[in-house]
């Protein structure tokens, strides 16, 4: 059986950190370092467990410009990592022009909190389904990005193609992979949001492929955030299923975490081949060390996955607001920030938004 060491602290614990630096911080005293921003929410993906509803949806983006105000705005608060997001990030005009401008900004504080005029350059990262990777992953990498994620749940093609409703893409991405890997982006990370009944048979194969393609994959339990409503606790494959399949596949060691906000537990196996992570929101929550903030396409701030409700930046922004002013309203929805999710538990309400509309 895998040797796995006692990590991240109960959740509990949040609420008794308190720190005095003026980095952007909630009510339990976690910092918020890190942004997802999503700059479309169209996909040219289809998949079986997000876009489960309607086709008609309207879309929404904003400037280049404008979401670059409100990173700037929110690098001064503390911002340090900012990865871009979808619906489909590589689908929007001007990316590679916004990760080049990106790539300028650096940190306003020191790993210590110290506020500075010299910080760091930006963590950039971005999450892509790799269909559109192959021809832009090298221009991406020139602009600055720095790591790339790819969502790809199955590595065979017909599998890719039922849970993606698109024919023909599993090579594409494949190709992608491994552009995006020798212009420099990696280790490229591969998550694979596992569901019952879908692609479970698929996770010997991704070790395989993990140890095949130098690639980190990472299973994700499947969390209530798709169109239609339609998740159930049994869809959810939880991680100690997971470990004890690939355990058997082939002995795991566990690594350390790089950060205790990191999301993932990670593992390689016996002879030190190939990465494995598992992201277990549902069975093992980490909202502890949450140190997430996300901007919708449309410009909404969102201070958790499975908020109730959307803080209107872009409104304020139209209305005039000044940096000073945006950035003490973020401060102000950042106090407010949910504690954690309540998956599973009697009253749970879905979020407000699903995935496709939020950007992971
Ligand atoms: S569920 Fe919310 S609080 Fe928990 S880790 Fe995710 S974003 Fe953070």
């Amino acid at each position: 059986m895998a040797t796995i060491s006692p990590s991240l602290p109960p959740q509990e614990e949040s609420a008794a950190r308190v720190v005095s630096d003026q980095r952007l911080r909630d009510r339990f005293g976690r910092a918020l370092t890190d942004l997802r921003l999503s700059v479309t929410d169209r996909c040219n993906y289809r998949c079986v467990y997000c876009r489960t509803g309607n086709e008609g949806a309207q879309y929404t983006e904003l400037a280049i410009e404008e979401y670059l105000r409100m990173v700037r705005i929110l690098v001064s608060l503390g911002i340090e990592k900012v990865r871009l997001t979808g619906g489909e990030p590589l689908l929007r005009s001007g990316l590679v022009e916004m990760v080049r401008e990106l790539s300028t900004l650096k940190t306003a504080f020191l790993p210590d909190g110290t506020p500075t005029n010299d910080g760091l350059p930006l963590d950039l990262a971005l999450t892509t389904n790799g269909h559109l990777l192959d021809g832009l992953a090298m221009p991406l990498k020139e602009a600055g990005l720095r790591r790339v994620t790819v969502s790809m749940d199955a590595v065979d093609a017909e599998t890719f193609a039922t849970i993606t409703r698109v024919p023909r893409s599993y090579d594409r991405v494949l190709a992608g992979i491994r552009k995006a890997a020798d212009a420099g982006l990696g280790p490229v990370k591969v998550n694979c949001v596992l569901l019952r009944g879908f692609n479970d048979h698929q996770i010997e194969g991704f070790a395989a492929f993990s140890r095949r393609e130098n690639v980190i994959v990472r299973f994700i339990e499947f969390m209530p955030l798709e169109e239609d409503r339609s998740w159930r606790p049994e869809t959810v494959v939880p991680m100690r299923e997971i470990l004890k399949r690939l355990d058997a596949y082939r002995p795991l060691v566990e690594l350390p975490q790089h950060s205790a906000s990191e999301t993932a537990r990670r593992f390689t196996f016996d002879d030190g081949i190939g990465e494995i992570g598992i992201i277990a929101p549902v069975s093992q929550p980490f909202c502890g060390h949450c140190s997430r903030i996300r901007i919708t396409s449309d410009g909404k701030l969102r201070t958790c996955l499975f908020s109730q409700s959307d803080h209107d930046l872009y409104g304020r922004m139209l209305r005039g607001g000044t940096d000073e002013q945006l950035a003490a309203y973020i401060r102000q929805v950042v106090l407010h920030k949910e504690e954690r999710h309540h998956i599973g538990e009697p009253g749970f309400e879905k979020p407000s938004r699903n995935m496709v509309h939020i950007g992971g």
